[in-house]
């Protein structure tokens, strides 16, 4: 992996994310788990982020993020055991 790199984890908060690209000046990030690059998160991407949470089956952790996330940060369930939290209309 390269360290010159601009990369985020899995379990950064979205709201950071979006102040990282503003801070930068960059349009995306890679999203970097365990040393493996698991996605990239682009300005655009942090919208529906933003609405969009997953919740864990085997614990219940809520995780927030357009693809559920490689593991769990919690149970370390994979990421198989996230299921999508609609968000409630009006919410
Ligand atoms: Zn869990």
């Amino acid at each position: 992996m390269t360290t010159a790199v601009i990369s985020v984890s899995a379990q950064c908060a979205a709201d950071d994310i979006r102040h990282l690209l503003v801070d930068r000046r960059i349009r995306r990030v890679p999203v970097v788990q365990e040393g493996r690059v698991v996605g990239i998160v682009s300005r655009h991407d942090l919208v529906a982020v933003m609405a969009t949470e997953w919740v864990c089956q085997v614990c219940g952790e809520p995780v927030r993020g357009e693809h559920p996330p490689g593991m769990c940060p919690k149970c370390q369930a994979t990421s198989e055991q996230f299921v999508l939290q609609e968000q409630p209309p009006g919410a």
